[in-house]
């Protein structure tokens, strides 16, 4: 294969990385934690204003689980999830031993169906148990309906965890993304918006929690010159390196916005002009997508063999990746036997969606190299 892979999504580098890892090498900060970290939190408050907490971690994963820890989901507590996502927003919920509630989609935003939401809550109190937490998320970097499904949350005074991972940069009614809940997540995966490598952080709305969430990460010491534990610690805290990497990329946040936007006007002057696929587009002004991945639905042609897997062969037969929309939680192997609540709507989208190289590194060269394969398909 001669050509260059293009990839679904990676990161640019700014080439300030550097300087910060340097520092942290010289002064010899290369452990968890340090003022790498405690700079890069304090870029990520700033960048969330009004009275945002954030905690440096790991990983988005470790992120979603902290929420969980210091909400008090414990072993058999049921925990709502939107069914259609990436396993990371799910999984943390079997750490805990709770049980995930997994609710469909609307077709809107493909995220979490405030109407599935609310049927599926009165069910489970109606079964003797009111969920503890609920996961939403805002996939591919598209707003859930955050008035819609708050307003449900809220009747039953349920906490929200809110599933940023994907949507930094992102906006609801002009407010950024992972500042709705009782905790936002974000996630800097090396796929992802901004990166350190692998890390995520914890959004919260208070300094005690913060402080709280620092202690659990760091394997929950108590005040004392020994270690003593009087609950379980875990090793969650962000590396003062990927910290400083991930300062170098703080400053290209903007810039990758923008790129990513400019890769959606590319997908939209392609499709427009092609019949029986749809480019997702939020659905009205109040929600700003980053557009973190472009994707597709692909209505299947039988007569002509057209579908969403054979223009991912197509793709990939020109060395570029694509690939199916997140596979529902509750059709997968590990989940499929906890509750669902919904109209397979998320089924329907994962039988037709595909998701396009859209990282914030893609060249003209890149783009003319996609429209080519996507044109020859659909001619
Ligand atoms: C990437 C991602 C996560 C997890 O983040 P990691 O940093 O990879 O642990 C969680 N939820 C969603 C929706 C994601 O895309």
């Amino acid at each position: 294969m001669d050509k260059k892979r293009i990839y679904l999504s990676l990161s640019k580098q700014t080439g300030f990385e550097n300087e910060y890892i340097q520092k942290a090498l010289e002064t010899s900060w290369i452990t968890s934690g340090g003022p790498n970290v405690e700079e890069f939190e304090s870029k990520l408050e700033n960048y969330y204003k009004n009275d945002s907490f954030v905690t440096v971690l790991n990983s988005g994963t470790s992120a979603i689980h902290l929420a969980l820890i210091l909400l008090g989901v414990k072993a058999d507590d049921e925990v709502i999830c939107q069914t259609m996502t990436f396993s990371a927003s799910a999984n943390p919920i079997l750490y805990q031993g709770a049980k995930p509630i997994f609710i469909d989609s609307e077709s809107d935003t493909w995220n979490i169906c405030p109407e599935s939401l609310e049927i599926a809550i009165k069910d489970r109190i109606e079964k003797g148990k009111k969920p503890k937490a609920i996961i939403a998320v805002h996939l591919y970097g598209t707003p859930y309906k955050v008035d819609e499904v708050h307003a449900v949350a809220d009747r039953y005074e349920i906490p929200v965890i809110e599933d940023s991972a994907e949507a930094l940069g992102s906006t609801y009614k002009g407010k950024k993304c992972g500042s709705f809940g009782s905790f936002g997540i974000l996630s800097f995966n090396g796929n992802k918006i901004i990166t350190t490598s692998c890390g995520g952080a914890l959004i919260s709305n208070s300094k005690e929690i913060k402080e709280r969430a620092i202690f659990y990460a760091t394997q929950s010491k108590d005040k004392a010159v020994h270690f003593q534990h009087s609950e379980i610690g875990y090793n969650y805290r962000m590396s003062n390196i990927c910290a400083g990497v991930g300062l170098g990329q703080m400053r290209s946040l903007e810039a990758n916005i923008e790129s990513k936007v400019i890769n959606h006007n590319f997908y939209k002057n392609i499709f427009s002009s092609i019949d029986n696929v749809e480019l997702f587009e939020v659905f009205n002004e109040d929600h700003f997508s980053n557009y973190w991945l472009n994707t597709i639905l692909i209505d299947p042609d039988i007569t002509s063999n057209r579908n969403r897997e054979s223009l991912r062969l197509a793709l990939e037969k020109e060395n570029i990746e694509s690939r199916p929309l997140w596979k529902p939680m509750h059709l997968q192997p590990i989940f499929e036997t906890y509750p669902y609540y919904g109209n397979k709507i998320a089924e329907d989208l994962f039988e037709k969606g595909l998701c396009l190289p859209s990282g914030s590194n893609l060249t003209n060269e890149n783009k003319n190299r996609i429209e080519e394969v996507i044109n020859a398909f659909f001619k």
